[in-house]
This record gives structure tokens, C-alpha cells and sequence, in this order.
């Protein structure tokens, strides 16, 4: 029924499946086995007026509130970026490298959701976060979702520009998808319009905030500290270029092959 408002969006029978199936807080089996049941009015309204949020390109993960990342049920609202599964490969790279078995400290700019804080966490038992954002209402979020998760205890949400408010301590690691997207560059309308702007650009070249996050991070990593971030398309070799002076520089490619996360070590 809601499909053919969604068309030609690739993602509409999906789309209009998954919305059902939350407005009636029924599973995918459950509506193949009852094709034939005819639905209460209210709860057609509802259903109709979330076809019509998508319909004007609404992302759906703000129409239901939740995203999955890194197998983790996440809240998000319209205050936050939904997280993205490139974003995973970052969370890959961190625990590919941080020690499993030790007490590390790990900060994570611009949390938002709290997506690599609260995976992380989630994924090392024995390390402490600080989460910080420039945005109180992405914190709250952060934070809901952190003790949905069982890992609140052990991340330091605060309100932060970057690291101003982390100057006193010393980090193992620096985890960060910052802003990068150039002010220049055509978002997709369910991104441009939808999705927190100061969450998503980074002045004309899109690379203000590397150019401020990196020498920050150099100053508060302890010696031997990795600095890993998310990049956009195109960025590899400017990211390179501030990341001189620093060790180990390493790229790694998402699934399409776009340099996507960048790893570098204060040694
Ligand atoms: N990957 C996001 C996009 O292009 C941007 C996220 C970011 O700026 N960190 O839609």
C-alpha cells in the first residue's frame, strides 16, 4: 500500500514494510501470514502519516528512531547523524589495533549518537571514554543510548568544542568522524535536509575541522597514541599532508574502495 508513494525511491517496498511493521509492532512473519487482516483506522492514520514523512525524503532511521550499528541498537533524532555502516570500518580499525587486556583511556570527538564510543565500549570491556560534543542535545542522546547498552559507566559524556574541554588529560587513542563534508558539495535531499549540518560540513574544502581535530589530538595523545579517523572521498592525500610529522600513516578503504578511515600514531 504505502510502496507506491515511496517509488521511485530503490528502498520503497522496504521502506513501506518496515514503517508497517512499526506501526503495528509486528515482525516481517508475522505480516507474510496475515495478508488478508484489515488494520484500525488509527493505526492506518499513523502508518499513512509516516509514508508521508518519507515521502517528502524523511530518513527513515528518523521516522522510526533507531539505527543499527555495529550490531547495536542505537536511538537517533534529527540532532544527531545517522550512523553509517563505512563508519564500522573505523570501529574495525580500533579494535584491530588497542590492546584488549589493559585499562585504556580513548576520547571521541563529536560523538553525536555515541555510535564509536558506545561500540567501543561495548567491545573493550576495560577501557574508559571520554565522548565529547559541541551539541547538548546529541549528547543526551549519546548518553541514552550508552545506558541502553549497559556501558554508561564507563563513558564521560561532555560538552566539548574538539578537546577543549579534555586538555587535562593524556589519551591512548583518538577516535573522531568529524564533520568533512565541503560546503560546496550536492547532498542528497534525505541528507541536506534532514541530518544536523553542524554534524555534516567543514567549510569550503571540508577539511576545517581535520585542520584544527589533528594538531589537538598530536597534544593530548600519549606517546605511541593513535590518532583514527573517518574521511570523505577525495580527501586521502590533504589528510596525508596534515598528518605530517606523525607515524605509521595508513589508509583504509571502505567497501567501495574510497579511502575512508585514517590512522596515525603519535611515535
Ligand atoms: N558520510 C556522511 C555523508 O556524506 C558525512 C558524515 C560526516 O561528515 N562525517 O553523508
Amino acid at each position: 500500500m504505502g510502496t507506491n508513494r515511496l517509488d521511485p525511491s530503490p528502498t520503497a517496498s522496504r521502506d513501506a514494510e518496515l514503517l508497517l511493521m512499526r506501526t503495528l509492532d509486528k515482525d516481517r512473519a508475522w505480516l507474510l501470514t496475515h495478508p488478508r487482516d484489515v488494520i484500525a483506522p488509527e493505526q492506518l492514520a499513523a502508518y499513512e502519516e509516516k509514508i508521508a514523512r518519507r515521502a517528502q525524503h524523511e530518513p527513515i532511521q528518523y521516522i522510526i528512531g533507531e539505527q543499527e550499528f555495529f550490531g547495536l541498537a542505537l536511538q537517533v533524532s534529527p540532532t544527531v547523524l545517522i550512523p553509517r555502516p563505512e563508519t564500522e570500518h573505523l570501529i574495525e580499525a580500533a579494535l584491530a589495533r588497542l590492546p584488549h587486556d589493559r585499562a585504556i583511556r580513548i576520547a571521541d570527538i563529536g560523538t553525536g549518537s555515541g555510535a564509536i564510543a558506545i561500540a567501543l565500549a561495548h567491545s573493550l570491556p576495560q577501557a574508559t571514554i571520554v565522548a565529547l560534543d559541541i551539541s547538548p542535545a546529541a549528547l543526551a542522546v549519546a548518553q541514552g543510548n550508552a545506558v541502553r547498552h549497559n556501558v554508561a559507566a564507563r563513558i564521560d559524556f561532555r560538552e566539548s568544542d574538539l578537546l577543549a574541554a579534555a586538555q587535562d588529560e593524556r589519551f591512548d587513542a583518538i577516535v573522531s568522524n568529524p564533520p568533512y563534508v565541503a560546503t560546496t558539495e550536492e547532498l542528497e535531499p534525505q541528507v541536506r535536509d534532514y541530518e544536523p549540518s553542524t554534524a555534516l560540513y567543514a567549510g569550503e574544502s571540508g577539511l576545517d575541522i581535520y585542520r584544527r581535530l589533528i594538531p589537538q589530538a598530536k597534544a593530548l595523545l600519549k606517546p605511541g597514541g593513535w590518532l583514527m579517523m573517518e574521511i570523505g572521498q577525495g580527501q586521502r592525500d590533504a589528510i596525508a599532508d596534515l598528518l605530517q610529522g606523525w607515524s605509521g600513516v595508513e589508509f583504509i578503504a571502505d567497501l567501495q574502495g574510497i579511502p575512508r578511515v585514517a590512522i596515525a600514531q603519535n611515535a
